[in-house]
């Protein structure tokens, strides 16, 4: 891992710890953008934190049009792939581009285990 990866990577723990274990995906990118980080780069970084074990990622999907929470899911894969909003009725398919209609959390591993089946569809 280079140093600038690395740097990256110590902040997100940080903020976990300071955050107690759940931080929301703008405040990731708010810190590490003030670093000089660009947004593909704070992609990878919690894709690599994840591989690695340290960090476990959190899908919470919102509908593009009204915002409403439509469930909340522990990896890509288990999100339909195609999405009906219940509150506005508004049909839409799985956005890969995770900014937009998904809303990523970032939770520290211990947390992310006691927690899955809580916050997890
Ligand atoms: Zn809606």
């Amino acid at each position: 891992m280079n140093s600038v990866k690395k740097k990256l990577s110590l902040i997100i723990l940080a903020l976990l710890r300071e955050y107690k274990h759940i931080v929301p995906i703008e405040v990731i990118e708010r810190e590490l953008v003030k670093e000089g980080a660009s947004l593909d780069t704070v992609y990878s970084s919690l894709i690599k934190l994840e591989k690695d074990g340290k960090i476990g990622l959190i899908f919470e999907v919102r509908c593009p049009q009204c915002d409403n929470v439509l469930g909340t899911y522990c990896s890509i894969k288990e999100i339909p792939d195609i999405l009906n909003c219940y509150h506005c009725s508004y049909k839409f398919r799985k956005r890969l581009d995770l900014r937009y209609a998904l809303r990523i959390i970032i939770a520290d591993q211990k947390f992310f285990r006691r927690a899955r089946s809580q916050l997890c569809s």
